[in-house]
């Protein structure tokens, strides 16, 4: 596994790059952007972004293909990728869905907090948080040290994402590329778990008015996108259903080696893609560019990512 070589990597090249672009380290963007969902406010919140050396992380790929795909994408390697989590504001409640790396991938990501406040937002403001998944870019803003950001807030996570991070005991048995992983769970759900703040949910009904989980399982085990349904407008959160977009909605079959079980992200993100694409309903991706808004279009066997158009009103439209 090259995920440590990897990540102190990123690091550098982000701290490089924070040198020559942002020297106070602040967002040279907003951070947010607001849509309305039917009933609901939606915020995209961006953590920042990072570089990601797609030719060592992606897995399954086809020979030149990489490159074409990100030429045709105009994109060029390292690729800049978005990490994005989003509140929803129903009236009587506050959710945020994934919560931000904070301190664990460097200085060019951790700006949840920032892009929290500047939406208007306070933490102590959330009700409930619903993970897609436990890894440390959508749990790291859980905690500031050993202090919950989320005081008020009910903690949402699938029982077997609970189960294989924190309460089966498989830290001490895992490979040693994964136990960052672990002890990003302990330090960042654990206190939550110990408060007594964290739920646990089955799938095929409600978990909160219009919003229902859906088992995703493959990038972890317990991976859940969340479905977001009100006045018959339809947006679905996709947590880490993919990861590079110009590789990824071309073919699908590509993986990455954040994947626990590649083959069933892979076969979970055809899936996925395929339903959007037939529902013709809004997504909403963490590693999508941000705003991360968007629709999925089928063309042929590849799809299409076609980004929401802006609106200074976030009519959405
Ligand atoms: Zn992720």
């Amino acid at each position: 596994m090259k995920h440590f070589s990897q990540l102190v990597l990123q690091l550098a090249i982000s701290m490089i790059t924070i040198a020559q672009t942002t020297p106070n380290g602040s967002l040279a963007q907003p951070g947010y952007y607001r849509m309305q969902v039917g009933d609901f406010e939606i915020t995209a919140l961006s953590d920042g972004t990072i570089p990601q050396d797609v030719h060592q992380l992606l897995t399954h790929t086809q020979p030149g293909e990489i490159d074409r795909l990100l030429k045709a994408g105009c994109v060029t390697a390292p690729v800049e990728t978005s990490v994005n989590a989003y509140v929803i504001k129903t009236g009587d409640r506050l959710i945020l869905v994934d919560a931000g790396t904070a301190d664990a991938y460097g200085p060019t990501l951790g700006k949840l907090a920032q892009s929290l406040l500047h939406a208007g937002y306070q933490p102590q403001q959330i009700d409930a948080v619903l993970l897609t998944h436990i890894h440390p870019d959508h749990v790291g803003g859980l905690m500031d040290g050993d202090k919950m950001v989320f005081p008020n807030a009910t903690i949402y996570v699938s029982q077997p994402e609970l189960d294989f991070w924190l309460t089966l005991g498989h830290a001490d048995s895992a490979p040693a590329g994964l136990k960052g992983y672990f002890a990003s769970a302990k330090q960042k759900v654990g206190p939550y778990l110990k408060a007594g703040r964290v739920k646990t949910f089955g799938y095929g009904h409600e978990l909160l008015p219009g919003i229902t989980p859906i088992a995703s399982p493959g990038h972890t085990p317990g991976h859940t996108l969340y479905e977001l349904d009100s006045k018959g407008q339809r947006l679905i959160f996709f947590g880490d259903i993919m990861h590079v977009a110009a590789v990824q909605f071309a073919d699908p079959a590509v993986t990455i080696q954040y994947d626990i079980d590649p083959a069933a992200a892979a076969q979970q993100r055809k899936k996925a893609f395929s339903e959007a694409a037939k529902g013709g309903y809004w997504v909403a991706g963490d590693h999508l560019s941000f705003p991360g808004i968007g629709h999925i279009r089928a063309d042929g066997a590849k799809y299409v990512w076609v980004p929401v158009n802006y609106s200074t009103y976030g009519t959405g439209q």
